[in-house]
Order: structure tokens, then sequence, then C-alpha cells
């Protein structure tokens, strides 16, 4: 991948609120890699989540296959590590969200990862130069400062075949093609697409017509049926949606789950749908719920992590009935299974 790219990075700022604290960090001595670990969600359906401020969670910038995004200005801090971690302290002598740059990689539905994948390693890179920082030793995985809850970003680059040694390779390569003109000569791109978010606190025609999707398929509304305002019942209902269609469990309406809800058969509100297809193979080094559906599904204890164990149990379970006996879960298996 040793590529000498140049792309422009564009800096559109989230005003202040739960998700930008606007405070200064105490100076950049690392960066953390992550994924959004959220299939399809593209760098400016990110900012449109956390311009809202809803959380308090956050990273500096959003890279696809269109566009590096920074939401937060390198100089402030993001909330993208756990406080309460010691990994980072132990390793860098701070807290992540003081002293590093967060960066995550948007991947999967329509976003071509090659494309995002050039600008992330680009862009850490650039990154590297710009702080005075060894791209060996400077950049670590938020897997690696938080291994109980995190996967990222190996998560998505694992399903794309790149290691974590191949990926600080790649940004190492292309930290050393970098040229003076190749920091300097950053162009803000055209200003952003409006991307539709409906969340907890909307009102309107627009959350009313997701209200009748969601009773649609069968998802209970039996409080406050349609009303047109979005609380907890809806928000409830969504993450109900997303949890049984394989999608983001964020309780918001974005274009991903605005697009299934649209295409969801219809179903009494009794009948719990059967879990669909999660659009990807399911495999060793996976994590989450989809795994542990599939666990239970071949009687392995339900932890939510493709090991070994789940592989050969999958492979049995595809031996018995009849399928192609690989241990990987695909469209064929998953039919079968649920
Ligand atoms: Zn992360």
């Amino acid at each position: 991948m040793a590529e000498n790219l140049k792309y422009a990075i564009t800096r559109d700022y989230i005003s202040k609120g739960k998700s930008r604290p606007q405070e200064k960090n105490n100076g950049i001595t690392f960066i953390v890699a992550h994924d959004t670990g959220n299939a399809g969600s593209t760098a400016y359906a990110n900012r449109a989540y956390f311009a809202k401020n809803v959380v308090s969670a956050s990273a500096h910038t959003f890279i696809d296959d269109d566009v590096i995004l920074e939401i937060i200005p390198l100089d402030e801090k993001a909330w993208h590590v756990r406080y309460v971690v010691n990994t980072d302290n132990v390793l860098f002598n701070g807290d992540a969200n003081d002293h590093a740059i967060g960066v995550e990689l948007c991947w999967g539905g329509s976003i071509t990862f090659r494309e995002a994948y050039s600008r992330y390693v680009w862009y850490i890179a650039y990154l590297c130069d710009k702080f005075k920082l060894d791209p060996e030793s400077d950049v670590v995985a938020h897997s690696t400062l938080d291994p109980t809850r995190r996967t990222d970003p190996q998560n998505a680059l694992n399903r794309y075949g790149v290691t974590w040694a191949e990926f600080i390779r790649d940004v190492t390569a292309s930290y050393h093609l970098l040229d003076g003109s190749d920091v300097i000569d950053v162009i803000p791109t055209p200003p952003p697409k409006n991307v539709l978010l409906i969340s907890y606190g909307d009102r309107g025609d627009e959350v009313k017509r997701i209200q009748n999707y969601l009773i649609n398929a069968g998802m209970n509304l039996q409080e406050y049926g349609a009303d047109g305002i979005f609380g907890r019942e809806t928000e409830l209902a969504v993450k109900k949606f997303q949890r049984l269609y394989g999608l983001s469990e964020d309780g918001i309406v974005g274009p991903i789950t605005l697009a299934a809800l649209k295409k969801a058969p219809k179903r009494p509100s009794s009948q719990a749908p059967v879990r669909p297809y999660p659009g990807h193979y399911v495999m060793i080094g996976d994590r989450g719920k989809d795994v542990e559906a599939i666990q239970r599904a071949v009687n392995v204890k339900p932890d939510g992590i493709f090991g070994p164990i789940t592989r050969d149990a999958v492979r049995s379970y595809q031996s018995r009935k009849g399928l192609l006996v690989d241990g990987i879960v695909g469209p064929k298996t998953w039919n079968v299974m649920f």
C-alpha cells in the first residue's frame, strides 16, 4: 500500500456539548485507532449523531471512502477511551482522552473499504508527522487499551483481511512517503450533505412515519402509538427493531435503519421476526450479538466471541445439516439456523 497519496481534510466541527467538551487537551503523545463498529455508517452520519450532543463520547476524526472529517479540533479533548481503563496510563503515561487523537474508520455497507483504508492510513501517518510521533510505537488500537469491551479497529480491518501488524506497516510506509507539501496543503472539501437522523426528543411527521413503520414491523407502541413524539417507548422499539435486524443498536433512525424499516415485512406485534442475515460472513474472530445467536444454535456457551470451539461446533452443525463444512456462517448456513 506504499503509495504517495495526498488527501484533503475537512474540518467541520460540532458545537460545544456532551460530545465536544471544548476543553484543551494536554498535548498529543499518541494516537488511538478505532473503527465505528457500525457497518455502513459514514463519516457524516457519525458527525450528525455526535452533533446532537446526546452522548459523552466522540472522536476527533471520522474517515470513510469519501472524506477525512475532523469533528473536534485536534487541540481539544474527545471522549474516545474510558477513563477507568489503565492501559493508556501504563503504556503512554496518560489518559487517551487527554493525550491522544481518536481516529475512527467507517466501513461496511456501501463504503468502499480500500478507499476508506487508504485515507485512514494516510491520515494517521499525517498525524504522526504533525505531532512528531513514531508510527511504530505511538499508534495504539482501542482494543489494546480496553480489551474487555472493545475489538476495534481489528474488528473492521480483519474483515477485509488486514492485520494490525500490516496496518502499522502501511502507516509507517505512508509516513516515510510524506513530504512537506502533503501536510501543509490541506484543502477543506465542499460543505456537508444533510443526513437524516431521527432520535429521542424529535417530533413531527417524520417521527410519525417512523412510528408507523415500527408498528407495521410488529414493534409494540402500545402506550403512545404513532403520536409523532420520539420518546422512550419509540426509542426502545427502534432498539428492538435494530437488534432483531442485526443493525447497530443505538436507538437512532439513520439512513440504514430507515431503509430496513421501510423494507420490513408486516407482522403482528405478537410474532417476533426471524433473525435476518447480517449481510456479511460471521466467522472466527468476530464478536457480538450475532455470534451469541449462532452459539445458542450450535450449543456453545454464548459469550459472543467466535473462537475455535464455536468454529468447530459450526462445522459439525453444517455437516449434520448437509451444508458446506467450512466453519463460517454465510447466508446459507444462517438461513438454516434461524
Ligand atoms: Zn473505539
